[in-house]
């Protein structure tokens, strides 16, 4: 039985006072599901525990970073140790070195990485170093793609052909937004046509290799192919956004599962196993142009920190290759227990999927871009949201997110999810 949220309701009216909007992050807020934000307490492998008492099974899992569950215990050990040697020193650790060669040895495309403290500094840095690389300004980037909140990537998904961007967000200068292209995810011909404009002048295009900030989109066959092919021809940088798919959905990331070498990668959450944690590299004659080798500057005074590190080294460490299958079958589960039991209660319904990502959308037409992505009913995604609230699970609380499944989710808790799925969707249609 579910307790109520009464303390949850109590500590948001207490956060409203000194918090924007009561929370750090804008999602967090539950606003699109239509209810007061659910405070957490704890967290222990698949389980959180809100300050009401009430325990989920879940899936939101820090947005992506807690693929081995929480509070793992090698993650906590390696975290404790290190913290009693020193939290933070402004000078070079091995532990640095021994991290970097552990990214750099499973992502087929970094020669070197330089580590930051979130997924925005990395595809922010990520830009600068491409823009001083090609010496051209503009940037292209996708339609309902996020890669973080810098200024040149906060802008608005403009539609068919490349227009000239319009910021996202006040504050947002125009003379910034003016250098950000955007195009529709998966359409080759609108990216062709942004090419045949502009192509010269294009720094980079950036792409997540699996759209996952719109809800899970993930690439049609071709379509990574002809960005790298494209930009191989204008001499653009090809930059990975791997900060969701890095470690996520294969050992050697989506570069790896596709089989594309990107010049740039933008990695954080699984990295961070659950710390702040962002980086980016790429070819090493690239990444050289990075102070204090060559002329970009970058820097950070807790980058490289001992604490991230040491947590983002045994999360990565634990995730060996069978682990990924362990991950992918599970997410196979997931996607066809939800798919039964939509078909069974008759909701349109649309299902994405790459390995541990699973979106259920609710559109009966395919989503394979952000346009289709929207028009999935979000009303309905949140009356689907607090049923498995009640339920005792736990899903991102936005219809363009995705479920994270870690390996801390058992093979009980998937059924239980399975279940609850089927009583809130057998619900709707009442
Ligand atoms: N890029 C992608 C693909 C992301 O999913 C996110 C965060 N969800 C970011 C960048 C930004 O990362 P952060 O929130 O750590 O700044």
């Amino acid at each position: 039985m579910h307790k109520g949220y009464e303390r949850s309701i109590a500590s948001y009216s207490e956060a409203v006072k000194v918090i924007p909007g009561g929370v750090n992050s804008p999602v967090r807020a539950f606003k699109s599901v239509k209810m007061n934000p659910v405070f957490l307490e704890r967290g222990s492998g698949s389980r959180v525990v809100d300050v009401d008492g009430n325990e989920y099974i879940d899936y939101i899992c820090s947005w992506g970073p807690l693929i081995l569950g929480h509070a793992h215990p090698s993650v906590v050990q390696a975290v404790k140790e290190t913290a009693e040697k020193g939290t933070s020193f402004g000078a070079p650790t091995e532990l640095e070195t021994k991290m970097a060669q552990l990214v750099t040895e499973r992502m087929p495309s970094v020669d070197i990485v330089r580590m930051v403290n979130s997924g925005t500094e990395a595809t922010m840095s990520a830009l600068r170093l491409a823009r001083a690389f090609t010496g051209r300004n503009k940037i292209l980037k996708f339609e309902g793609s996020y890669h973080g909140h810098s200024d040149s990537l906060l802008i608005k998904a403009g539609s068919g052909v490349a227009t000239l961007g319009l910021p996202d967000s006040p504050g947002v200068p125009d003379n910034t937004a003016q250098h950000t292209l955007t195009v529709p995810y998966n359409d080759m011909e609108s990216l062709r046509l942004a090419f045949d404009k502009f192509g010269e002048e294009i720094a980079a295009v950036i792409v997540e290799p699996v759209a996952g900030n719109m809800g899970v989109v993930p690439p049609q066959p071709g379509f990574l192919e002809g960005l790298r092919e494209i930009t191989e021809k204008y001499e653009t940088l090809l930059i990975f956004d791997e900060v969701m798919t890095g470690f996520r959905v294969d050992y050697y990331s989506a570069q790896g599962r596709y089989n594309i070498t990107p010049d740039l990668t933008t990695m954080g959450k699984v990295i961070g196993g659950g710390l702040p944690v962002g980086a980016y590299g790429g070819k090493r004659e690239i990444m050289e142009m990075i102070a204090p080798t060559g002329p970009v500057y970058q820097a950070g005074t807790l980058s490289g920190n001992p604490l991230a590190m040491a947590a983002g080294y045994a999360t990565l460490s634990a995730m060996t290759q069978e682990a990924y299958e362990e991950l992918e079958r599970k997410g196979k589960r997931i996607e066809e227990g939800f798919r039964k039991n939509a078909e069974a209660a008759g909701i349109p319904h649309h299902i994405n999927r790459v390995g541990s990502m699973v979106c259920l959308f609710f559109t009966g037409e395919k989503v394979t871009s952000y346009t289709q992505a929207k028009q999935a009913d979000t009303e309905r995604f949140a009356n689907y949201f607090r049923s498995m609230l009640e339920a005792g699970i736990l899903i991102p609380p936005s219809q363009f997110e995705g479920m994270f499944v870690s390996m801390a989710h058992t093979n009980e808790d998937i059924e239980r999810t399975i279940e609850a799925n089927r009583v809130a969707l057998t619900a709707l249609n009442h």
